[in-house]
């Protein structure tokens, strides 16, 4: 006898990857299961997959699919290092934050120096100070720099800020590494193309969104600098993360693409958070913590409304990047879900101004 299947809230704030996999994806992963294909990914979704990445950011680039971001960022971060070396990135930075470590373990040992600034960018001017602070033999040698874009906290690098930290990179000898777990969101919001955010401004190598976009599962990692993936199959292969059936990652990759539905999706979450950003606004007494740029709003909720919401089996994280709520919006969030829990908000809130 089948067991009873769980049934998931349709409405919910946590996270982008709560969402369900995309049409196009889906569509994509169907037609690829047609019959067999090649392992390890000589097939041809694979490879038509890689070359509209290519197509799409204007440039012969290395590219490369594993299961998860953790891996994607690690693995590169590893690639770019060796273990004596050390990556510069935000303190609220993902790698520093959100991987249990996986940089430093899958480098042996590249430690992680932590920055400062605004709005979870990194501000070149503490990116200058851990780079020369130290020269000597004692310090772990400054080798990346590692940045979100979109940042933890829902804003954007511009193409200038982005190019200014590249410079910095360059003067000192260091290379740069997105985080792109948002990329797309970034790409919409910014009206950039992807080349103007990526290896234009000198971003070295890119670990690009798939699953917070609409895929079930996967990552791309674009090196723009091709000699920087000299050997990194290889890493992928030793860490567990070259799929052998490559072909269910790449093909749902190719969906997003092909159709556009990558920058579709990211513009329909940026436009929910919008507009659960404007409905939260006209509530007297909440603060919005960051300037709403791309798909999360980040506002400061008093302790009993967040009880409260909970309560009523609302979902949403109060520990990501700053001690208040993360409103996320995904590519089928939908206005019925932002104005319910809006309504609810304006229910607690009223309660608790009649009984407080
Ligand atoms: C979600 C996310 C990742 C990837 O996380 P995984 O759970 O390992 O796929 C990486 N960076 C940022 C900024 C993220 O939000």
């Amino acid at each position: 006898m089948l067991s009873t299947r769980p049934t998931t809230r349709p409405v919910q704030f946590a996270s982008d990857n709560y969402s369900g996999i995309c049409p196009e994806a889906l569509d994509y992963l169907l037609q690829a299961n047609q019959g067999d294909a090649p392992a390890y990914g000589d097939d041809d979704w694979t490879q038509q997959a890689a070359d509209k990445f290519r197509e799409i950011f204007d440039i012969d680039c290395e590219v490369f699919f594993v299961f998860n971001g953790t891996a994607a960022n690690s693995l590169t971060l590893a690639s770019l290092c060796q273990s004596y070396h050390s990556v510069i990135c935000h303190e609220l930075a993902h790698i520093e934050t959100d991987e249990c470590g996986a940089p430093e373990f899958a480098s042996n040992g590249s430690k992680l120096l932590l920055a400062q600034g605004e709005q979870g960018k990194l501000d070149p001017a503490h990116i200058e100070r851990l780079i020369t602070k130290r020269t000597d033999i004692h310090y772990p040698k400054p080798k990346v720099i590692s940045l979100t874009q979109a940042t933890e906290v829902g804003t954007i690098y511009t193409t200038d800020e982005l190019a200014a930290i590249a410079a910095l990179a360059r003067h000192h000898g260091l290379k740069v590494h997105m985080d792109g777990a948002r990329f797309a969101n970034a790409v919409v919001a910014s009206g950039k193309t992807p080349a103007e955010l990526t290896w234009k401004a000198g971003i070295d190598v890119l670990c690009c969104c798939g699953t917070k976009n609409g895929m079930g599962i996967g990552e791309a990692i674009l090196f723009f600098d091709k000699a920087l993936a000299e050997d990194f199959a290889y890493r992928c292969k030793q860490a567990g993360q070259l799929a052998s059936k490559m072909r269910f990652i790449s093909a749902p990759w190719l969906g997003l693409l092909e159709t556009g539905a990558w920058l579709r999706n990211a513009a329909h979450a940026n436009r929910m958070a919008a507009y659960l950003e404007q409905q939260l606004q006209g509530i007297p007494g909440l603060n919005m913590l960051f300037p709403r740029q791309v798909n999360g709003v980040f506002v400061q909720l008093p302790q009993a409304l967040t009880d409260e919401l909970y309560r009523r089996g609302w979902k949403f994280y109060t520990f990501i990047g700053t001690d208040g709520a993360r409103l996320m919006c995904a590519w089928n969030t939908t206005p019925e879900a932002i104005d319910a829990l809006v309504a609810d908000i304006n229910d607690v809130v009223g309660r608790l101004a009649k009984s407080g």
